[in-house]
């Protein structure tokens, strides 16, 4: 093959996908194009992963095959594969295989995105003042400048603009216009509304992929919606044991019945729940297991089950469609396409920002009062190049909420793509052992990694794929992971033995509201025994399974600058405020002191609203 480019070995990835997926060689080589158009957008780390994988299971082939795996016939191609997969070696198979999975689902279900995207929007884009970076002058001066326009930094935006301070928002990302949303390819939506194309993994073992939006709107562009009060207990610990008096439930209460009023949350209408999440019902039902249709912030939506890769209807209510636009009907303007590289200091307080335009060229935008709003994975490297991240907990206890999933087989099409993508939970055993079930597709196509096997097998598979329900876990965890560096982050988490526990128990309890809602068989995402069909052999799966090969991902990172009362161990302190300077203020996930147990965006918002409060009353507004 002449196309993969540098980078992914052209011929190892031809033969690969041929392998997998029983692909005609022409087909190969068009899929290889795709993959290795991409993988170009990874981060090179990963990349490179990528390329060695590759050329590590080519040689492995030709040791077992006596020939490369393109050179293989097609018969014999799937046997060494199938081979290779059962070896120690496949645990490099199945991560080579997640990126082939992805792009190649994602080509195949083009066609019904398209007809699923045709009808119109529910509503227009919201009215945002937003100033591509390049139009931007060089030197502004305002109030308030706020970094980042996700969950916490568009409440932020909202409040201070609100006050009547002058307020800029620099965002890195860019703007999505629901008509773009609707007519780009999947794949180049994933690639673009994420952070390194989806690419973030903290490292570890297991590694953690940890997926983080970027765009005018943050993570709630790609969010599920899934909208969780935080609970009582959360925030009892937060006031007793980080010393919080924000998160006095009475209080915080009335913060998060704001946001959700603004984002106007409810739930999921059984018009729209699809099988997936009956199916989720139905097991609890049968098991007499607490669970409910999921509260979400999607008023009109449509059930199209695109919302990790943008709402193509406008239905999912993220910040771009209601906090920000009523910020910048307050004076707000957003300035997009801008990365902060500095927040600018000099006696001991804040005098603004300094920003990368794409072309290179930089910007300031001069304010006594700056929030920093970027993240928990971006929030700690701004701190430290500015010079703000000598505080010894800045960048650590990173909390991950990780989650795991298992898919059953049914007689029935279940239809996992149709419907919500998020659309029911299951909550027996989040009080007692901190375990969230919530059904969870992915948009067509791209939910196929799941799968387990190779060749011909795999390929049955995905015939059938329409009889595949699909759930997820998540798991409160402990603080184990940091961000570390100054520029790109690098991540790291070690998990616990009690929260490798617990996602092999969430295995288990998702199984069994699988069989229980009738499914034939249960893929366990356990590595040796991915199939299981009853609940003692699921049990025995959990029991003998290695952590450490399973897939795990996470969605919630949390904690890396958090906030409380002991100047030690709390880098911000419980109005918000950065410690050691004066006029920065950090206001997004890195706040929260530890993993809120739920899905975390209602939090944060809350959070962010009632800093931004006590940075208003501050300042006399
Ligand atoms: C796939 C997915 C599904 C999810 N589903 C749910 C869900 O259903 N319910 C839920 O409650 N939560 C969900 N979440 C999590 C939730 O969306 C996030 O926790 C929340 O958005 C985080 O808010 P934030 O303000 O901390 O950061 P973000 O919303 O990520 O916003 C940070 C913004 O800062 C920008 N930025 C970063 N660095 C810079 C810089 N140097 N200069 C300028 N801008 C910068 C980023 O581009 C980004 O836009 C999901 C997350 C993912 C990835
Ligand atoms: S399922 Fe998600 S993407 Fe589709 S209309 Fe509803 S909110 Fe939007």
């Amino acid at each position: 093959m002449s196309g993969a480019g540098p980078g992914l070995p052209g011929r190892a990835l031809v033969g690969f996908c041929a392998g997998l997926l029983h692909l005609p060689d022409a087909d190969a080589a068009e899929l290889a194009v795709a993959v290795d158009h991409f993988s170009a957008q990874l981060p090179a780390a990963t990349r490179r992963a990528l390329a060695a994988g590759l050329v590590a299971v080519d040689a492995a082939a030709v040791s077992l095959g006596g020939r490369r795996l393109g050179a293989l016939a097609p018969d014999r191609r799937d046997q060494v594969l199938a081979r290779l997969d059962r070896s120690p070696l496949g645990d490099l198979v199945e991560a080579v295989k997640v990126p082939v999975l992805l792009v190649h689902g994602a080509r195949l279900a083009g066609p019904e995105l398209a007809a699923r995207n045709a009808g119109p929007a529910v509503r227009p884009d919201a009215a945002l003042h937003v100033v591509e970076a390049a139009q931007w002058p060089d030197r502004r001066r305002t109030d308030v400048v706020v970094v980042g326009s996700g969950a916490g930094g568009a409440l932020v935006a909202r409040t201070v603009a609100r006050a009547g301070l002058g307020t800029f928002v620099v965002e890195e990302g860019r703007r999505w216009p629901v008509e773009e949303l609707r007519q780009r390819p999947a794949l180049e939506r994933f690639a673009g509304l994420y952070r390194d194309a989806g690419g973030t993994v903290a490292l570890g073992r297991p590694p953690v992929v940890l997926p983080v939006g970027r765009g005018v709107g943050g993570t709630t562009l790609v969010n599920s919606g899934t909208c969780y009060r935080t609970p009582t207990r959360v925030l009892r610990r937060w006031q007793a044991d980080h010393g919080l008096h924000l998160a006095d439930p009475a209080s915080f209460g009335a913060h998060l019945d704001a946001v959700e009023e603004l984002v106007q949350v409810g739930p999921v209408p059984d018009a729209v729940m699809g099988a997936n999440g009956r199916v989720a019902l139905r097991g609890a039902a049968a098991l007499g297991w607490s669970a409910h249709p999921l509260r979400r912030n999607a008023p009109g939506c449509g059930g199209c089950c695109q919302c990790a890769i943008g709402c193509p209807r406008n239905a999912k209510f993220g910040v771009h469609l209601n906090a920000l636009p009523d910020a910048c009907a307050a004076g707000a303007v957003i300035v997009s396409d801008a990365r902060v590289e500095r927040v600018l200091h000099g006696a001991g307080r804040a005098s603004g920002i300094r920003a990368r335009r794409p072309d290179g060229s930089v910007f300031e935008i001069l304010a006594d009062h700056v929030v920093v709003a970027a993240g928990a994975t971006e929030t700690p490297p701004l701190l430290r190049r500015s010079g703000l991240g000598r505080h010894p907990e800045v960048g650590r206890n990173l909390a991950l909420h990780p989650a795991l999933s298992a898919a059953g087989w049914f007689d029935e099409a279940v239809d996992p793509t149709t419907g919500v993508l998020q659309s029911a939970g299951v909550d027996e055993l989040h009080r007692s052992q901190r375990i969230l079930i919530e059904a969870t597709s992915t948009p067509p196509g791209m939910g196929s990694m799941v799968l387990p096997g190779t060749g011909r097998l795999l390929a049955a598979q995905l015939e059938r794929s329409r009889h595949l329900a699909t759930l997820g876990a998540m798991v409160g965890d402990a603080p184990a992971g940091a961000v570390h560096g100054r520029q790109r982050p690098v991540l790291t988490y070690r998990l616990t033995a009690g929260d490798a526990r617990r996602l092999l128990q969430a295995v288990v309890a998702m199984g069994q509201v699988l069989l229980a809602a009738g499914a034939r068989q249960v893929l366990t995402g356990i590595p040796g025994r991915p199939t299981v069909s009853s609940v003692a052999e699921l049990e025995q799966a959990a029991a003998s399974a290695d952590i450490r090969r399973m897939h795990l991902a996470a969605f919630h990172p949390t904690g890396t600058a958090r906030m409380g009362g002991d100047p030690q161990t709390h880098p911000v302190d419980p109005r918000g405020r950065l410690r050691g300077v004066a006029g920065v203020t950090v206001a997004d996930a890195s706040v929260l002191p530890s993993c809120p147990e739920v899905n975390p965006q209602l939090t944060i918002m809350a959070l962010a609203r009632a800093v931004a409060e006590e940075l208003v009353g501050a300042l006399g507004g």
